[in-house]
């Protein structure tokens, strides 16, 4: 937050990082926090980016969504069980990958309920949670959330990562198979 070598620090929109509400708060701290401590200035750690627009379908961009080599797994909205029910099946989950580490890394989204999916993806992005390690969670039937189990089920064969505990469960999107 310190600006270039001076003594002056600088938070929230003002300094054009990351002009949003939650992000001026934390900028704030840090930014006190340093002004107070000057000479002895410290780096912070940040949380993940998120940004949300609260349009209709809404839009979230959460994390890294620009590391050339990274994975992308995909779902359509379009033919998602819960969304086809509430008559919202219209929007694109994009999840991306880690290709080394097998870490989510962030995601981009336009469809329903993309304010709270992406809160989910942010936390797990933040807890540098692998891929395969999310599709260990649960996932309620029927929700918009399967739609992102089949996103991360998808980025898993991108990057060729098993994810043989998961397909037990995948066709409950569904209805359970017998
Ligand atoms: C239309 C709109 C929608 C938004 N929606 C969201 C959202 O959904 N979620 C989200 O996280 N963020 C949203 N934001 C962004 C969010 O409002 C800002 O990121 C946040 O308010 C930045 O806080 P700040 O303290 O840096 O600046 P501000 O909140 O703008 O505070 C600056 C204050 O300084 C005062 N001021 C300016 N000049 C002077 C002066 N010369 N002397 C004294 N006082 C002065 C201003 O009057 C103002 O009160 C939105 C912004 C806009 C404009």
């Amino acid at each position: 937050m310190r600006c270039g070598d001076s003594v002056i620090f600088i938070a929230g929109d003002c300094d054009h990082e990351r002009p949003l509400l939650h992000e001026a708060v934390d900028e704030g701290a840090i930014a006190g926090q340093n002004a107070a401590a000057f000479p002895d200035v410290k780096p912070h750690p940040r949380r993940v980016a998120m940004s949300v627009t609260f349009s209709d379908p809404q839009i979230a961009v959460i994390g890294n969504v620009t590391q050339p080599d990274r994975k992308i797994g995909k779902l359509d909205f379009a033919d998602q069980g819960r969304a086809r029910v509430m008559n919202r099946n219209c929007g694109l989950l994009q999840v991306y990958g880690d290709p080394g580490s097998g870490c989510l890394i962030g995601a981009e989204m336009v469809g329903p309920s993309a304010e709270h999916i992406g809160h989910l993806l942010a936390w797990s992005v933040q807890q540098r949670q692998t891929v395969r390690s999310l599709l260990d969670m649960p996932f309620y039937h029927p929700t918009l959330e399967e739609g992102l189990r089949t996103a991360l089920r998808d980025l898993c064969t991108q990057m060729n990562v098993a994810a043989a505990a998961a397909a037990d469960t995948d066709q409950l999107e569904y209805g359970p198979c017998v």
